[in-house]
């Protein structure tokens, strides 16, 4: 015998860009899948600071679509030569 309860459950359903709000889940993705808790294929950016340093204990998470993390890529390129580092 199997004993049985009724438990809602949260499921993910999309996933937008934090940058400029597009959906970041192609949508042939939502239509096969169920629920997309383990879909992981976009761009983070996440970031967390100690106490006692400039950024004290702040903490930052950003999901962005593939437009958007190609724009903060370049954005980085160009600092990494601004800054005199090759490639
Ligand atoms: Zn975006």
């Amino acid at each position: 015998m199997k004993k049985t309860t009724n438990q809602s459950v949260n499921v993910i359903t999309d996933i937008y860009c934090d940058a400029c709000g597009a959906s970041v889940v192609p949508q042939f993705q939502k239509e096969h899948n169920e629920n997309l808790n383990d879909f992981n294929e976009f761009g983070v950016l996440h970031a967390s600071y100690g106490y006692c340093s400039n950024q004290d204990g702040d903490s930052f998470h950003f999901d962005l679509c593939e437009t958007c993390f190609k724009e903060l890529l370049d954005r980085i390129k160009s600092l990494r030569t601004f800054h005199g580092l090759n490639s």
